[in-house]
């Protein structure tokens, strides 16, 4: 048995996240790890609150679809078998945090781009929003920021 026992891999789906691709097949294969991926979906009405005043319902459920078969084809991506992957609503750290005590996972691993100073008070990361009050291991893998999104 490896260090780890089941690894849980939050992924924004953002091309940024196709950089974590060959490392976390490389450590899942090296640990014998199970493999789980997580998405979550920050629901419309969370951020847009009281800002303006619609039913978000439609654009939600298309976001979902989309969210759906993106995550599906990531795990595929991961060329390894991904024990369960799963998008949840919430708020990303704390639904990442929930998920992995759960489902009993060891590690988490997110990306992370090395952003500081005012930069990282005026932005936050979400690695160190998961990382503050985690029950498990987190591995923050380095990823390079591209520009053409937002973020
Ligand atoms: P950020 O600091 O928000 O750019 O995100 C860095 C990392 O946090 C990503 O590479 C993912 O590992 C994780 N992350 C960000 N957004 C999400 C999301 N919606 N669902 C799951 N993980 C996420």
């Amino acid at each position: 048995m490896g260090l780890y026992k089941h690894i849980l891999l939050a992924v924004d789906l953002t091309e940024e996240s196709d950089q974590l691709i060959s490392k976390v097949h490389q450590l899942a294969e090296n640990t014998q790890a199970d493999l789980s991926v997580i998405h979550v979906l920050e629901p419309l009405g969370f951020r847009y609150a009281g800002e303006v005043p619609m039913d978000y319902s439609a654009i939600q459920k298309q976001f979902d679809e989309h969210a759906q078969s993106k995550l599906s084809k990531y795990s595929q991506s991961l060329n390894y078998p991904v024990k369960k992957s799963q998008i949840v609503f919430g708020h990303i750290e704390h639904e990442v945090r929930r998920i992995a005590e759960e489902d009993n996972c060891d590690l988490i691993v997110v990306g992370c781009h090395g952003r500081h100073g005012v930069a990282l008070l005026l932005g936050g990361s979400t690695a160190s929003g998961v990382l503050h009050g985690a029950k498990t291991d987190v591995l923050a893998m380095h990823v390079h920021k591209i520009d053409n999104q937002d973020g």
